[in-house]
């Protein structure tokens, strides 16, 4: 099955789904190599394997003497060794205190005015709804010391788009990369009703925040620690994630979940997650085209639990880090 999913993958994106996910693909080209890597099962991630950065903050004595997957940044800064109650099987900083005012995060509006993604059960844009979620996690984030927070907006058509943020996140030479979105359906599920006297479309079928990682970003394993605690906090707050991903009715849009606890999916091709040079993390935030989540990821108060979370996610992630590395 997911050998046909990934054959699937090399399909032409429908001219029709443009606006929705599939304009974040990119083409063909590396497709062979993913659907290669999808067939080999040793390489899917086990929800276990995913340490989330929480973990392995712990200070409490561990027995695993496996090095934490801990992120190499540029300017990470060693940590001083935490309190002196340490186990006497040393623990060692591998990575490190990061100093939220050095973090550089680059927080995407997913898609463009020019070309607005999705469209909401309500006919409005999904590129609304990503500016005002991503500016209200900007303000959260510089609030909580994370000042190189930066908002990332790009103009233009859909697909160079999205080599023009790779190419902002790069020179900025950002330390971590979320991309915000709202989620759709592929036009297959989509129900016609009428609101405010115009025809227009809805599936309420599917609801739920999802989180996505390539496995092609340079730095994988980190982006997947930040998913998870992304995904962690979500959960936290008691939101559910969008579990029709994982599912063969989505076809070709059909991805490996790598955590169903947390709603992490797998989507190697995404340009935005690929091309980036730092940790890459995609987060569809909740559905707009289910009429009913609509109204919710209109409201301030989904908002602020949602931008909170993500908050939070971050300020783990920023923890200082410790692994075991056994005797010195
Ligand atoms: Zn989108």
């Amino acid at each position: 099955m997911i050998a046909a999913m990934a054959a699937m993958v090399l399909l032409p994106i429908e001219v029709s789904d443009a606006g929705w996910l599939s304009d974040l693909f990119k083409g063909p080209s590396k497709q062979a190599k993913s659907a290669k890597q999808a067939k080999s099962p040793k390489q899917a991630k086990s929800p276990k394997q995913a340490k989330s950065p929480k973990h392995v903050a712990s200070r409490k004595p561990v027995t695993s003497a496996k090095p934490a997957a801990s992120p190499k940044r540029r300017n990470v800064k060693l940590a001083a060794l935490g309190p002196v109650a340490l186990p006497p099987a040393a623990l060692k900083p591998v990575a490190a205190a990061c100093d939220p005012s050095k973090l550089r995060i680059v927080l995407d509006v997913g898609h463009t005015a020019e070309s607005e993604g999705a469209i909401s059960a309500r006919n409005v844009s999904e590129f609304v709804f990503n500016l005002r979620l991503a500016k209200l996690i900007e303000q959260k984030l510089k609030a909580e010391g994370f000042t190189e927070t930066r908002l990332l907006l790009t103009e233009g058509k859909a697909r160079r788009s999205l080599f023009k943020r790779v190419a902002a996140a790069n020179d900025l030479r950002a330390d971590l990369f979320l991309s915000i979105h709202h989620d759709s359906v592929p036009n297959k599920f989509l129900e016609d009703w009428e609101f405010e006297g115009k025809k227009s479309h809805f599936s309420d079928r599917f609801s739920g925040y999802s989180v996505f990682v390539s496995r092609n970003n340079p730095d994988f394993k980190t982006s997947l620690s930040f998913a998870e605690l992304i995904g962690k906090e979500m959960k936290a707050q008691g939101l559910d994630y969008a579990k029709q991903y994982s599912q063969p009715i989505m076809g070709r849009h059909q991805r490996p979940l790598l955590n169903k606890e947390t709603g992490v999916y797998r989507y190697d091709e995404l340009i935005v997650l690929r091309k980036t040079q730092m940790p890459a993390v995609l987060l569809e935030a909740g559905s707009i085209i289910n009429r009913d989540e609509e109204l919710k990821m209109n409201s301030p108060e989904r908002r602020e639990i949602i931008s909170s979370g993500v908050t939070a996610a971050v300020k783990e992630f920023c923890e200082p880090r410790w692994a075991m590395l056994g005797p010195l």
